[in-house]
């Protein structure tokens, strides 16, 4: 049998709540149909799970995955991603991460890892070179993300340095996955975050609090010299281009004042597109003043993630990971212009455990029923008023523990609003119940069309169009025309870009393209690739999510946007008076796609794309 170049060529399933541990072997027609990540990840969910059942029950699976880029020496072959039933969405859902515990996994022996089942008490994973451990996580439960890696590094170094392996690499879930919170999330080494669509609810479901992982396996390569030579053709070419330059310094932070000047900031929950106190935002005062180094993902030279310091009242806090998103969410989506409250709320949803998209979005969610009087302007001893950092800290705790009102919040915006009546599924900024990403589509009318069809619910990183829209404003924002081709495209190498694994930032920046992929992976894997062919991957990966969504029950009609972007014109800003037209961009995007007018693939299609 031939070894497969660029895999470490096995899975491994584990079954907790009867210590069952089984390691299975790739194979590569599977592999050349979906890489890896997002691909296999939803070709594995959809073979494997019965429709309907509940995300957070035993049977429903919880997949890291890796791909054949990433561990290796081709530069921004970052982090890993998990794949799962969304128990906020209830559609697939694959959610990405930084950080170094994909190219760990990866070389312990394991190109993915499913967990199945429900363990009867709290447990952990250790995966080394070793062999496979389920261990007791009891002293864990109820631990931060934080304390937990801590913990876990703790008891496990001195058995690693003595079997001459180095430190391992933390997957965790927080109290707020314990507490099935359906935007809890799963952090690796503190601050990278599979952050989109609860998959940290599906691991505490399962009562598995971490997955540990070290490995000193090599991973073989078609032809190392050659990828060398492309790995030094990448460099150079990021040097030189604007991404290297302006994104190795901010990282996504200075979205905030671009999105803003364009008037679709997200400001007090999606009501405006301006956030006047963030006018004179200037994403370099944050490096000047907080930063402290730089940090970047496994084999990434741009080193994109500030490691920040900040020291107040209750003493110092050392952070990193300061996103556009967790700016806009917890920022101006919260009336919140106290930068350092912003940083410092980000971070306590790390270490709880949650996402910050969700969490602010539902915050600014509660805080507009009380200014329209649907909800009352004290509860639980908090004020619920537009900027009150005091009231974003402690729900953000409420939210985690599923205590008080955090309770009701806790399922999410969506599910709040039905609970609540009284028209307050007016105010709930959601798509299939996922709380919407930092873009307001009024001004950018693709990123519209991308939020009502991305796979897992309001997702901007199906298809980032706002690099055309707001970027370089090589296409008219304002219009409809055109959008469905850019979401198709865009979601199409998006798809195999988490398939492959290799961080979106550069290709949305244009710092390179599908050439370097293509020539990455025929060096990786030894397999030839067209253009066309990559593009393939993706859009059959498209499919089959579409595929699983619909045999979950949704329609196209479920394809949709907030009545406010759809009715309500912006009042004031460079979107004064817009809304989105999504009816147009939606049956022209159904038929560029080869599906139906509900939005079911034909036939056809799957032939086309081999989709058994
Ligand atoms: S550009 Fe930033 S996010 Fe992407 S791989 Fe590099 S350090 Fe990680």
């Amino acid at each position: 049998m031939s070894v497969l170049k660029g895999y470490s060529g096995r899975g491994l399933r584990v079954n907790p709540s009867d210590e069952e541990i089984s390691k299975e072997t790739l194979d590569s027609k599977v592999l050349k149909k979906y890489l890896g990540g997002a691909g296999l990840g939803t070709k594995i969910l959809f073979d494997e799970l019965e429709s309907g059942i509940d995300p957070l029950a035993g049977e429903n699976k919880l997949i890291f995955l890796t791909g054949p880029l990433n561990g290796t020496l081709m530069p921004l072959a970052k982090g890993h991603i998990v794949v799962s039933k969304s128990p906020l969405s209830g559609t697939v859902c694959k959610s990405s991460s930084g950080g170094l515990f994909g190219a760990e996994m990866k070389s312990a022996g394991f190109d993915y890892i499913i967990l199945e089942g429900k363990s009867e008490t709290p447990v952990y994973l250790l995966v080394s070179s070793n062999g496979v451990e389920i261990k007791d996580a009891q002293y864990l439960w109820g631990k931060t993300t934080h304390e937990t890696e801590d913990l876990i590094k703790n008891r496990e170094q001195g058995n690693l340095q003595r079997a001459g392996e180095r430190d391992v690499c933390v997957s965790s879930i927080g109290p707020a996955g314990e507490n099935l919170v359906r935007f809890a999330c799963i952090i690796n080494e503190k601050h990278n975050a599979a952050g989109r669509g609860g998959l940290g609810a599906v691991m505490g479901s399962k009562k598995v609090k971490a997955i540990a992982v070290r490995g000193r396996k090599d991973i073989p390569i078609a032809n190392v010299n050659r990828l060398v030579k492309l790995r030094e053709e990448m460099l150079d070419k990021m040097k030189d281009s604007s991404f290297g330059e302006g994104f190795s310094k901010f990282g996504t932070t200075d979205t905030v004042p671009v999105a803003n000047i364009h008037g679709i900031y997200p400001t007090r929950n999606f009501q405006e597109g301006v956030f006047e106190p963030f006018e004179d935002f200037d994403p370099k005062e944050i490096v000047d003043k907080y930063a402290i180094r730089d940090k970047s993902c496994f084999g990434c030279p741009i080193h994109c993630n500030k490691v920040v310091k900040l020291t107040n009242n209750s003493g110092e806090t050392i952070t990193d990971r300061q996103e556009y998103e967790t700016f806009f969410a917890l920022g101006g989506n919260c009336g919140n212009s106290d930068i350092e409250k912003v940083i410092l709320s980000g971070d306590k949803c790390n270490r709880l455990g949650v996402d910050t998209i969700s969490m602010g979005v539902t915050i600014s969610f509660a805080f507009e029923l009380a200014q329209k009087g649907i909800l009352n302007k004290n509860i639980d001893g908090l004020k619920m008023e537009w900027g009150n950092t005091e009231s974003i800290s402690f729900l953000i705790e409420k939210i985690a523990y599923r205590d008080g009102f955090g309770d009701l919040l806790a399922d999410g915006s969506a599910r709040a609003a039905e609970q609540l009546g009284k028209r307050a599924e007016k105010y709930a900024m959601t798509v299939k119940n996922m709380e919407i990403a930092g873009y307001d589509p009024r001004g950018a009318k693709g990123i519209g069309l991308t939020y009502a069809v991305a796979s897992r619910g309001a997702c901007h990183k199906f298809a980032y169009t706002l690099k055309e829209e707001m970027w370089t404003g090589k296409v008219d924002r304002f219009t409809e025309k055109g959008k469905a081709e850019l979401v198709k495209n865009l979601s199409d190498i998006n798809s195999l870009l988490h398939s492959a694994i290799i961080c979106t930032f550069p290709m949305d920046q244009s710092a390179f393209g599908l050439e370097e992929i293509k020539r990455g992976l025929k060096h990786v894997t030894g397999w030839n690739f067209t253009e066309k062919s990559l593009l393939r991957v993706g859009e059959r990966t498209v499919n089959l999510q579409r595929l699983f969504n619909i045999r979950e029950g949704f329609t196209y009609e479920d394809d949709t946007l907030p009545e406010r972007f759809l009715k309500e014109p912006l009042k004031d800003g460079p979107a004064k008076g817009k809304t989105v037209d999504l009816d147009k961009m939606l049956s022209e995007y159904y038929k560029l796609r080869g599906w139906n007018a509900k939005g079911e693939p034909k036939k056809g299609k799957l032939n086309e794309l081999n989709i058994s």
